[in-house]
């Protein structure tokens, strides 16, 4: 018997705002479309942790036996400045400013995307479809939405007719708008606005002579609006209707609700049973954007190249701490923060370690399959991965125990609680056993912190035989010294 039928999961529903039982369209299959990144920079940690929750959602489906095709896919154009329907393509802005083709940008950051993501253990989705790829589906839809009375054509572009789908359907329904509302809070038209209504969204822009990423169709030169792909792409490998749709929760408007109306107005049904949505990652008790510095990159974590970290963090010490917060909640980064995770995710996995060196006897101290079903039931309830986590420490303690002789546990309680472990450490969190536990890695940056201040004293007294001697000796080892205006910081490569 497959697990999800005697571990009911319930999700939160966006849509309705409950949690509600989860039951697939077909049962045993689980439709999951996410929507990727835009690959025109290097993927920001808020965007891995987006990504990262729904690797999760999709290990823990698979887990519970469902076979899940999951689509995430690559938008490699018609993503405008803005998130709006006016701007430049960021595409092809990168690439204007970078003097290479629109396709070298997407390889690029394809790329970089991929290998960033291999690092955190994501498995990789069922298929990755790209925007450019489907351009005749999305052709076909516009096609489609134009015949059935919801959208436009004007000057070469075509717009969707918020207001006149809203006579028949419900447009705000999944962020809570009213279209009434809207309405009273966006500027006036003016003249040059090809737009019936502000609120109405372009399924087609017309290309300007000068705009490179180009396709012919119906209306002439141009390209499709940014959220045309993801109905596109969805309805052509999930159908009509599917399970799961999930994205970052700067997502749900307009680009969400843009692909129900879209979907609704093409295909008569609304598009997705369960909509899920991801929180936002912090750093420092600050949003993270680039324009205000308060930003780091991933590989700058790995690398502890950066003036944010004390140090290093391995990608899966970086993933048990986006793992021990809600994917509902908003997760704040910190220097503290990571040491903790790392000082946590050290004893889980000296304990997962132990077990096998473990000696067992008649009876068993630990209710195994009580504690394993709590685990369940953690995960049941939305994907409370804190939870989980919480009562994988529980476990630890129990480890700890036998270890010291202060507990006791049958060869098949210890068996239950091997394979528990595995399967949602590795499995469902997608942690790696990476051993750092050797309490010398730990020391590593005490160790080098006091050659760093011998190394000044030495400098001070104008003893340079010995500082250089600290510098190359270190370099030698791997370890780098880089000199800065507030002091000197060491990376290890
Ligand atoms: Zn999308």
């Amino acid at each position: 018997m497959q697990l999800y039928k005697s571990q009911p999961l319930k999700v939160y529903n966006s849509l309705n705002g409950q949690k509600e039982v989860f039951e697939s369209i077909s049962e045993g299959y689980v439709g999951m479309y996410v929507c990727g990144p835009t690959v025109y920079s290097n993927v920001h940690l808020g965007n891995c942790r987006t990504f990262m929750s729904f690797d999760m959602i999709f290990r823990y489906l698979k887990h519970l036996g469902y076979k899940v095709r999951y689509v995430r896919n690559i938008t490699d154009a018609g993503h405008l400045e803005n998130d709006a329907d006016e701007g430049e393509d960021k595409i092809a802005k990168k690439a204007r400013l970078e003097r290479i083709e629109p396709m070298e940008v997407v390889q690029r950051y394809t790329v970089d995307f991929h290998t960033i993501l291999q690092k955190f253990n994501f498995l990789p989705p069922s298929i990755e479809p790209t925007a450019t790829g489907h351009i005749i589906e999305q052709i076909e839809i516009i096609k489609d939405i134009i015949e059935k009375g919801f959208a436009y054509e004007i000057n070469g572009s075509v717009y969707f007719n918020v207001p006149k789908f809203n006579d028949s359907h419900n447009y705000g329904k999944l962020s809570g708008r009213k279209l009434e509302d809207m309405i009273s809070n966006t500027r006036e038209l003016t003249a040059q606005d090809e737009k019936k209504s502000p609120q109405d969204f372009a399924l087609w822009k017309k290309a300007e002579p000068q705009h490179i990423m180009r396709w012919p169709s119906p209306w002439g030169d141009g390209f499709p609006g940014w959220h045309l792909e993801c109905t596109a792409m969805s309805t052509k490998y999930l159908g009509k209707t599917f399970d799961i749709h999930g994205g970052g929760m700067d997502l749900k408007f307009p680009h969400h609700e843009c692909e129900i109306a879209q979907a609704e107005a093409s295909n008569g049904t609304s598009p997705v049973k369960y909509w899920m949505h991801a929180n936002m990652l912090t750093m420092n008790g600050k949003k993270m954007a680039k324009s205000t510095g308060n930003n780091i990159l991933p590989e700058e974590i790995f690398t502890g190249e950066n003036n944010i970290l004390s140090k290093a963090f391995s990608p899966t010490v970086v993933r048990f701490f986006m793992m021990q917060a809600h994917y509902t909640s908003i997760l704040d980064l910190s220097n503290d923060a990571l040491l903790a995770s790392e000082k946590g995710y050290t004893k889980l996995m000296d304990a997962i370690n132990a077990i096998e060196a473990l000696n067992t006897s008649n009876t068993s101290t630990f209710d195994v399959s009580a504690w394993r079903q709590k685990c369940y039931d953690a995960m049941n309830d939305d994907f409370n991965s804190p939870t989980l986590i919480a009562h994988l420490f529980e476990a630890v303690k129990q480890i700890n125990a036998l270890k010291e002789g202060k507990a006791s546990i049958t060869e098949s309680d210890k068996t239950l609680l091997q394979e528990t472990l595995n399967a949602f450490v590795f499995d469902v969190l997608g942690l790696e056993n990476k051993n750092t536990s050797a309490t010398d890695s730990d020391k590593l940056p005490d160790v080098v912190s006091l050659l760093i201040q011998l190394r000044k004293e030495a400098r001070d007294n104008k003893d340079f035989a010995t500082s250089d001697k600290i510098r190359d000796q270190l370099a030698a080892l791997g370890i780098q010294l880089k000199d800065g205006k507030d002091g000197t910081t060491f990376s290890v490569s």
